[in-house]
């Protein structure tokens, strides 16, 4: 798949709107604790900037569903990207209203302005053209760097994007990175290649483990949708989480899985608790014994020591979702004796998912993964296969 690209754009002294996914965690003080996908976005922001380009920038924060939100606005991105470009940041006081269309048509060649939170409009989450329209006329060319929410048909992502022919919009670095390593993962990975697939629910990956089995070689469940398996095995399962309702399901990939010749692995071990909770009594069981009322929060000793050994000969892993609560230090140690034996292979080691990416960043071996996504659901969606709304626009050769 290749992308309209922006190395072909015609930039110079031009008026650019960069579509940004700015959507970054913070603290109950909006202290910016991950800036990771602020600082993705530099390296196209800064392409603009060296060809005199006047930069409009824009995203989504949180979900203020079409009303300002005071903790939702963009004024600390603004305050990290000023750090970060090492240059003023202007920010506007809304996204397509006075104040924006005033400062926007003022802007001029090297500076930078920052609308407020996209979604402070209605119309973003609805694809609204009219706010597409008027997004689109602040800027001569358009640039979608926003991989973290290119799978949403939203205005400033999809609808925009009508507004500008092929000479006019392209992806951003982040976005064409994103889709590139994503595209070579799934078709031409280097093999044996192993999936790592945890996080809470089968519900929110069961496609993608459909469409990841006939690509893999290997794949090792952990993480709270484990149970799901294990209690369609005929386990005892205790309070842990389950989806009764996809007992099914689980059983269809386990025998999807048997019939392709994937090596499917389940914890045979995990950390019970007596209650969802950080002071909660726990214990080491086999997947057999997990007490009535008890709940599995973490994969044991034995399912890391198995899961390290299944993982010795692979040469390429994705990992997406922990293996059990990592948030609670107790319910850590799994995920992170697994962060540990994957960042120290020698595979490529492609991690997708914010859940995952923060993990790995808590761990403190992010910087020995091979990449991480900055988009959870937009990864899953392209890892089923789909092809995003937000990169439709953009793509020139199948
Ligand atoms: P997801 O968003 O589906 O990737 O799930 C991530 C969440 O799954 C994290 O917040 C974890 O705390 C949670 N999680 C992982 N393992 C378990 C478990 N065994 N029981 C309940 N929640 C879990």
């Amino acid at each position: 798949m290749e992308l309209l690209n922006i190395k072909k754009l015609d930039l110079a002294d031009k008026k650019v709107f960069i579509r940004c996914d700015f959507n970054v965690p913070m603290d109950e003080f909006l202290n910016i604790s991950d800036d990771r996908r602020i600082r993705s976005a530099v390296a196209t922001i800064n392409f603009c900037l060296d060809q005199d380009c006047a930069v409009i920038l824009a995203s989504h924060l949180g979900r203020p569903k079409g009303e300002v939100v005071e903790k939702y606005s963009l004024a600390p991105v603004a305050k990290r990207l000023h750090h970060l470009l090492k240059r003023d940041v202007i920010l506007a006081n809304d996204v397509v209203g006075e104040d924006a269309i005033t400062k926007a048509k003022n802007l001029k060649g090297g500076e930078v302005l920052l609308l407020e939170n996209l979604r402070f409009e209605e119309g973003e989450t609805k694809n609204d053209e009219e706010l597409s329209k008027k997004l689109a006329s602040l800027a001569e060319i358009y640039i979608n760097d926003a991989f973290g929410v290119s799978h949403r048909a939203h205005a400033s992502v999809e609808g925009i994007t009508h507004f500008f022919d092929n000479e006019h919009k392209s992806a951003g670095f982040l976005l064409e990175k994103e889709i590139r390593f994503f595209g070579k993962l799934i078709n031409e990975p280097v093999r044996p290649f192993a999936a790592i697939v945890g996080g809470s629910k089968v519900s929110g990956k069961l496609e993608a483990l459909i469409n990841l089995l006939p690509k893999v070689d290997k794949i090792f469940i952990g993480g709270g949708m484990a149970f799901t398996f294990l209690k369609q095995m005929g386990y005892d399962i205790g309070n842990s989480l389950v989806e009764d309702d996809l007992l099914g399901d689980a059983q269809h990939v386990m025998d999807e899985a048997k019939k392709l010749g994937v090596k499917f692995y389940l914890p045979v071990d995990v950390i019970a608790a007596d209650k969802f909770a950080e002071d909660a009594v726990s214990k080491i069981v086999t997947a057999q014994e997990i007490p009535d009322g008890w709940m599995g929060l973490d994969i044991g000793p034995a399912t890391v020591r198995l899961y390290k050994e299944g993982l010795a000969d692979v040469q390429t892993i994705l990992w997406n979702g922990p293996m059990g609560v990592y948030e609670m230090d107790k319910f850590a140690r799994g995920s992170s004796n697994i962060a540990h034996f994957v960042a120290d292979s020698y595979s490529t080691t492609v991690v997708g998912g914010g859940d995952t990416a923060d993990l790995v960043q808590r761990v403190g071996v992010d910087d020995e993964m091979s990449f991480i996504s900055t988009g959870g659901g937009a990864s899953l969606e392209l890892l089923e296969g789909k092809v995003l709304p937000g990169v439709a626009p953009l793509i020139i050769k199948e």
